[in-house]
């Protein structure tokens, strides 16, 4: 008897480790908006939540490199870059020969 306890008792913590690992791996380990990178949560400057989504869609994070290079220091920054990037981008793309 004492060991399906232990064995239930383990298999409950490998289960909870589990699911917190899941749950936690976009807080720990978010993606740069502006560069893409997956890094620790360290190498972030800004970091805010976007919406209820446990996944890396519901945060908005810029690494201090980016912030650093790209002169970033709000989350509003990030979207005028963003959108020049895009715009630039599609500006080369379309109209250069
Ligand atoms: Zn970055």
């Amino acid at each position: 008897m004492p060991y399906t306890l232990i064995k239930n008792f383990a298999e409950l913590l490998i289960i909870i480790f589990i699911t917190t690992i899941i749950v936690y791996t976009p807080e720990l380990f978010p993606r740069c908006a502006f560069c893409g990178h997956t890094k620790a949560r360290w190498a972030f400057s800004l970091h805010t939540h976007t919406s209820l989504s446990l996944s890396r869609t519901g945060n908005k994070s810029v690494c201090k490199k980016c912030c650093f290079n790209e002169n970033i220091t709000t989350i509003s920054d990030l979207d005028k870059k963003k959108e020049i990037k895009s715009r630039v981008k599609y500006k080369t793309k379309y109209t250069l020969r």
